[in-house]
This record gives structure tokens, C-alpha cells and sequence, in this order.
């Protein structure tokens, strides 16, 4: 597992990979930037400061559950790296069968992104922005592979302007710098959170490969994907509520 996050006004920023039993990787890469003079641990290095900083530390057995037992298995099988849908939940949740049947590539489910990898933008009343993305990665990614929900600039970042937070293929994130793009369109070009987020999903990104989320100083809410859909949600002080799938 992997995480980052990163506290915009103040460019603080602090990321953890390579994790095997720390519950909440998140927590991890918070104290990272609060009590490191480091920015990013990972792998033996990250798990010894967990167990000094007391975090919730598990068996590795807990994360391994049946449904991941056989999407490794599909995915093994398949010869194959998949994001970690749960595809077959589609039709439940308002897709056809003929859009399922479009979402298949090798037999196995694709394009929807990404119940497992988390990433949540917050903006306050002062207008600090702040992201933090945490994923347990692809299936059947190589030992040692690292994605870009670690990486500050690609997978997440936060200015003193916006917060984005990505998901999808790590590589194709990582390749376009994705979130941290969203910001210097923003800086550089002058654009408002929903242009910026429109331009970079379309002139930055490969087709088909990821999405984010992205909430502005000003308080607006964006997020773009050119998957078939992304899993997300938004929620504000006074109680509005808001989910999306397509
Ligand atoms: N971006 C993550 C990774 O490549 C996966 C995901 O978002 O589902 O590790």
C-alpha cells in the first residue's frame, strides 16, 4: 500500500509506500510531514517508523480477502495488470449489460476507477486546499512497483490555489504529472478550476487511462476522468451530499 498527502498553503507534504501492515497508510504519510524532516519513506524504512510512531499496525492477513484472492488469480491468469474494479456491480448500479459487456478486455472487467484507491480534496473557509490519496495499487503489479498515489505532483498536490487527487493507471498519471498540472494551468494560464481540469484530462492525459477529483480556494468542486466512470462523492458543511458514478 501507498499513500500522500499534502497540505496546500503551506507546500507540506509527506508520502509513504511499500506498506504491509500498517492499517491506515494515510495516517502514516500525515505523520511523515509533520514529525519527518523527510517527505516521502518508503518500504522497510516507512514500516520501522510506523512501528515508532505506535500507528495501527495488522497481520498482513487482513488485507488479503477473497474477492482479492480472485481478481490476482483473473488477473494472473490473464497475463495481465488491472486497476482494482468491481466490475460486476456495474449493472446494479445503473449501467446496461451492454456497457458491461463493452468493459471487458481478456474477459476481465476494466475502465472504471477505482474502489480500492481513495483520494478525498478538502477546502476550508479560509480557502486552504489540502489532497491525500491512498491506494493498494494495481493487481498483479510487479514487487516493488510504485504508482503515483505517492507521488506528490502526479497522483496528488495541493497550492495555495487547489487541491486534485488522482486515480487510474498510475503510470499514465505519473507520465502527465496529472495533479500537479491541474494547478500550473491554473497559475500559468489563468484558468478556473473547471477549465484547468478540462484541459488537462483532455490535452495531458491518454485516452481512457484515469480521472480526479479537485475542490478550488474559491470552494468549487470539479472533477474530470476519461474512463467510463469514476466512483466519487462531495459534501459540504451545510449538508449537501452528492454521488456519481458515469
Ligand atoms: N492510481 C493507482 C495506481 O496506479 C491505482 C488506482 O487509482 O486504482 O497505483
Amino acid at each position: 500500500m501507498e499513500a500522500s498527502i499534502m497540505d496546500g498553503p503551506k507546500r507540506r507534504c509527506g508520502a509513504v509506500s511499500g506498506l504491509t501492515t500498517v492499517k491506515n497508510p494515510i495516517s502514516l504519510a500525515r505523520l511523515v510531514m509533520d514529525k519527518t524532516p523527510h517527505s516521502y519513506l518508503g518500504f522497510a524504512g516507512a514500516e520501522e517508523f510506523a512501528r515508532k510512531q505506535g500507528v495501527e499496525l495488522v497481520d498482513n492477513e487482513y488485507f488479503i480477502t477473497e474477492d482479492n484472492v480472485g481478481m490476482l488469480k483473473l488477473a494472473k491468469e490473464a497475463n495481465s495488470i488491472l486497476f482494482d474494479y468491481r466490475i460486476p456491480t456495474l449493472t446494479t448500479c445503473g449501467g446496461s449489460a451492454a456497457m458491461e459487456n463493452q468493459l471487458q478486455m481478456n474477459g476481465l472487467p476494466i475502465s472504471l476507477y477505482a474502489p480500492e484507491t481513495v483520494g478525498c480534496v478538502v477546502v476550508d473557509k479560509q480557502g486552504h486546499c489540502a489532497a491525500a490519496t491512498s491506494t493498494g495499487g494495481l493487481v498483479n503489479k510487479m514487487t516493488g512497483r510504485i504508482g503515483d498515489s505517492p507521488l506528490i505532483g502526479s497522483g496528488t498536490y495541493a497550492s495555495d490555489l487547489v487541491a486534485v487527487s488522482c486515480t487510474g493507471e498510475g503510470e499514465a498519471i505519473i507520465r502527465s504529472t496529472l495533479a500537479r498540472e491541474v494547478a500550473a494551468v491554473m497559475e500559468y494560464k489563468g484558468l478556473n478550476l473547471h477549465e484547468a481540469v478540462d484541459y488537462v484530462i483532455k490535452t495531458r492525459l491518454d485516452e481512457g487511462k484515469a480521472g480526479l477529483i479537485a475542490v478550488s480556494k474559491n470552494g468549487e468542486v470539479a472533477c474530470g476522468f476519461n474512463t467510463t466512470g469514476m466512483f466519487r462523492g462531495c459534501a459540504t458543511e451545510d449538508g449537501f451530499m452528492e454521488v456519481g458514478v458515469w
